[in-house]
């Protein structure tokens, strides 16, 4: 069973004003701290389970700004998690350099992500980014020269004043990069943060819809056609090089998160719990306060009952190119999918927007832009049909006994 650990490293130089993630910047006086929490907490929750119980294939250091790291720690780190064969981090053009990056891959870091975002100066700067474009091609050259076999290059479309032909430059360059993994996101504006506001204001033009579709087309052809193949929505790999981690995440696998505001996840096929999901206090401070005192630092927990998990299942398979997998979906669950999805579903087949191929429930490649409406339909009739078939349902009875996995 693929189970994977994320670490949490909270710290940044600045918060990026399109950022919501639980990121802090001022505040590096307290990184060592944290960095002995972290070890403590992943300690702790390793040491809950019996020997063999929990073997992590993948260890995620995400942030934040994990390059900030110094590779000591992460050397720690990656031992208290039992060395797993994928080991990833999270690194920021600008805050790397050859030999900090010869001494993580030396810590035993193997996959390297790079926070490039745009290869545009004017865009980087739009984004009100750190680095430079001058620091990405540094970043990258080193961490070839480093050694870091497995590549992956984080880039952003859908950003105020990009056009199409700034995004083809964009992937150009991305591919004369030779990563073994790109990751092509559409920027989204969440709500409480500056770009929200400056949004509201009228002051963030942004590409229409119309043109994020385009952008988004154009990423999956390019991709495709130079050999990154798209194995989840935004997620292209050469054939091998696709990422564990995110794996686990996908096919609802249990993962650990440790760390401020960091979640983890127990599935469970039971009645009444699903699975368990917890998530840990998200100040730093409180995060070290509650780590200190000899307390597992979890802000909260749910134990998913079969509506969530059911709906959970759907909408993490859909993304993935492999699909759902309608076997393994019926012996968790006890139901069928295509009969469980009923008439929306038979109206986006007939549309040959989603198929059947072969065991797995798949969105056809040209409607994978039309995701969130295809699921807008498809998630509330996995809701409908189980509320109906509740009242015979033993999984329906009231929650509320862990699976185990966390404490
Ligand atoms: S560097 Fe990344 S994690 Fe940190 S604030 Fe900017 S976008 Fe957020």
């Amino acid at each position: 069973m693929p189970t994977g650990i994320y670490l949490h490293i909270p710290f940044c130089r600045i918060k990026c004003p399109y950022c919501d993630f639980n990121t802090y910047a001022g505040i590096d006086d307290q990184r060592p701290r944290y960095v002995a929490a972290l070890k403590e907490e992943l300690r702790h929750r390793l040491g809950t389970f019996q020997p063999g119980e929990f073997a992590a294939g993948s260890l995620y250091f995400g942030g934040g700004t994990p390059s900030l790291l110094d590779p000591e720690d992460v050397a720690e780190l990656g031992e208290i998690a039992g060395s797993p064969a994928e080991v990833t981090l999270e690194a920021n053009p600008g805050t790397v350099d050859l030999p900090k990056l010869q001494a993580l891959r030396a810590a035993g870091v193997n996959r390297l992500t790079l926070g490039c975002q745009t290869f545009h100066p004017e865009l980087l700067a739009g984004l009100r980014r750190l680095h430079d474009v001058k620091q990405t091609h540094e970043a990258i050259e080193a961490a070839h020269a480093a050694g870091f076999t497995e590549l992956n290059i984080d880039l952003m479309y859908g950003l105020s004043g990009q056009t199409l032909a700034h995004w083809d430059a964009d992937l150009d360059q991305a591919a004369a990069a030779r990563p073994t993994h790109l990751s092509l996101y559409n920027l989204t504006i969440e709500e409480g943060t500056p770009f929200a506001r400056w949004r509201a204001a009228g002051e963030l033009p942004l590409p229409g819809e119309e043109l994020q579709g385009a952008m988004y087309e154009r990423a999956v052809e390019r991709a495709e056609t130079g050999g990154w193949g798209r194995y989840e929505v935004s997620n292209f790999a050469l054939p091998g090089s696709e990422c564990r981690h995110n794996q686990v995440y996908w096919s609802g696998e249990a993962y650990l998160g440790c760390g401020a505001g960091a979640h983890g996840f127990a599935p469970a096929d039971g009645s009444p719990s699903h699975g368990r999901r917890w998530w840990n206090h998200r100040v730093p401070r409180r995060y070290c306060q509650e780590v200190e005192a000899g307390r597992l630092p979890e802000d909260g927990h749910e134990e998913l009952g079969r509506t969530q998990a059911m709906t959970e299942a759907l909408l993490l398979g859909l993304r993935t190119r492999e699909g759902l997998d309608l076997a393994r979906f019926q012996r968790r669950f006890g139901a069928s999918p295509i009969e469980l999805l009923g008439a929306p579903l038979k109206d986006f087949r007939a549309r040959e927007l989603i198929r059947v191929r072969g065991t797995h429930l798949i969105v056809a490649e040209h409607a994978v832009i039309l995701l969130d409406s295809l699921l807008a339909r498809l998630a509330p009739q996995v809701d409908r049909v189980d509320r109906s078939d509740s009242l015979n349902s033993p999984s329906q009875a009231p929650y509320g006994t862990p699976t185990g996995q966390s404490r």
